[in-house]
């Protein structure tokens, strides 16, 4: 159904595309000509699979999570361990694609958006590796809050640049490497963080994350003879949530969940549920559920976690939402609190904010598992950098 998606023009359905000014279209036909010879080029395969397995340490394992499942009352729950990856998310699988992809195009520089620091960090960690310069965008706001993964960049050979525009976060680190990107691109290749901005990231990005699908699909067959009953993960741009479901999407009897940030309720820049509460807009060079208001102008946004803080979603999630093969919902900046607590409790590991999301609808008491059902849960981050802010929330001292 969805496998021959996007079409040639970068399109899902009404969405995607490439709604970018006339001097950047070079840059995205040469990418999108790279990519798809490097997609056919059983070198590059076994290259990019070589990486994953030595430097980040995949396969990773599908655990299943007994005492949580118990506290949930049925059901077995099983995590999908991104948080084992090496920099401590799924972001690596994407940046070392995109980073070896730069190699193989012959460019001499990388650049990056980030929000939270960690697409920052594993763009930075890719091209330290490979011996690249890299560049990251950070908006000032994003740069005070998330100190240690910027001294972590700066460590790594990368040049964090302060933005300074609008509410100076993502949005506008976002905006600022795409303007680096167009005078530059000659010579540079711009790692996107997650399966947005105009084609041929969403798919490549996509196509990047969907390991993640791949391992879990062989494993629960593995370890339950059978397929699960729902996959949950959690949606702020939508790259693990779409690299869980993509290899499941033809599996009719797959329910799936993607799991928005819900804030602090449904008010307007008190959120970041963009396909819950958005509608259809163009955001960073595609069409897509955009959060804006009545005049178009895009909305502020608000999550507990800063990986979720973003007012568009992939093209690919607002298809599938739209064709109803995935439903859509979000849970609060509370219920993600309680949702990490409890998972760190019963099962020793500590989840990222993100990842606390997915865990969340879980414990809804309407979404609880049934007793034999299977539920994979994506566990797409470790809560470290987390730490100071949920001991803030929590009242810790030490
Ligand atoms: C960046 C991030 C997310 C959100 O991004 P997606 O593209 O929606 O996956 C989720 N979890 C973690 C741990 C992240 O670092």
């Amino acid at each position: 159904m969805v496998d021959h998606l996007p079409d040639e023009r970068g399109y899902f359905g009404p969405f995607g595309g490439k709604y970018v000014p006339e001097t950047l279209m070079p840059a995205l036909q040469q990418l999108e000509q790279a990519y798809e010879e490097a997609r056919q080029d059983e070198s590059f395969r076994q290259e990019l699979d070589y990486y994953l397995r030595e430097y980040v340490g995949r396969p990773n394992p599908l655990y299943l999570a007994e005492r949580f499942s118990r506290e949930l009352g049925g059901g077995k729950v099983y995590l999908k361990r991104e948080d084992l990856n090496h920099t401590g998310a799924h972001k690596i699988n994407n940046t070392l694609g995109q980073v070896l992809l730069a190699v193989r195009m012959g460019k001499g520089r990388v650049i990056a958006e980030t929000g939270a620091g960690q697409h920052g960090l594993a763009t930075a960690t890719a091209a330290a590796m490979f011996g690249l310069p890299c560049d990251v965008y950070m908006g000032e706001e994003d740069i005070r809050r998330q100190k240690p993964n910027v001294l972590k960049m700066q460590l790594l050979g990368t040049r964090v640049i302060p933005v300074s525009s609008g509410a100076r976060t993502l949005k506008d680190a976002t905006n600022e490497a795409l303007r680096d990107w167009m005078a530059s691109f000659e010579n540079t290749h711009y790692v996107l963080g997650s399966v947005v901005g105009p084609h041929p990231f969403p798919v490549m990005v996509r196509d990047f994350q969907a390991i993640i699908g791949r391992e879990a699909r062989q494993q629960v067959l593995d370890k339950e003879g059978r397929l699960p009953d729902l996959l949950v993960a959690c949606v702020g741009g939508g790259s693990n949530s779409i690299g869980l479901f993509h290899p499941f999407i033809q599996d009719k009897d797959v329910r799936m969940v993607g799991v928005e940030a819900g804030g602090r309720g449904m008010a307007h820049g008190e959120h970041a549920a963009s396909l819950c509460l958005g509608k259809a807009g163009v955001l960073h060079g595609s069409r897509s559920y955009v959060l804006q208001d009545d005049d178009g102008q895009t909305s502020p946004v608000h999550s507990v976690s800063a990986g979720l803080d973003y007012p568009g979603v992939g093209p690919e999630h607002s298809y599938l939402k739209e064709t109803g093969r995935v439903r859509y919902t979000a849970v609060s900046d509370e219920e993600a609190l309680r949702a990490f607590t409890c998972l760190t409790e019963t099962e020793g590991i500590i989840p990222a904010l993100e990842s606390a999301h997915a865990v969340a609808y879980l414990m809804q008491e309407a979404n609880r598992p049934a007793r034999d059902e299977v539920v994979i849960v994506c566990m797409s981050g470790r809560g470290d950098k987390d730490l100071w802010e949920v001991s803030r929330l929590l009242g810790l001292e030490i």
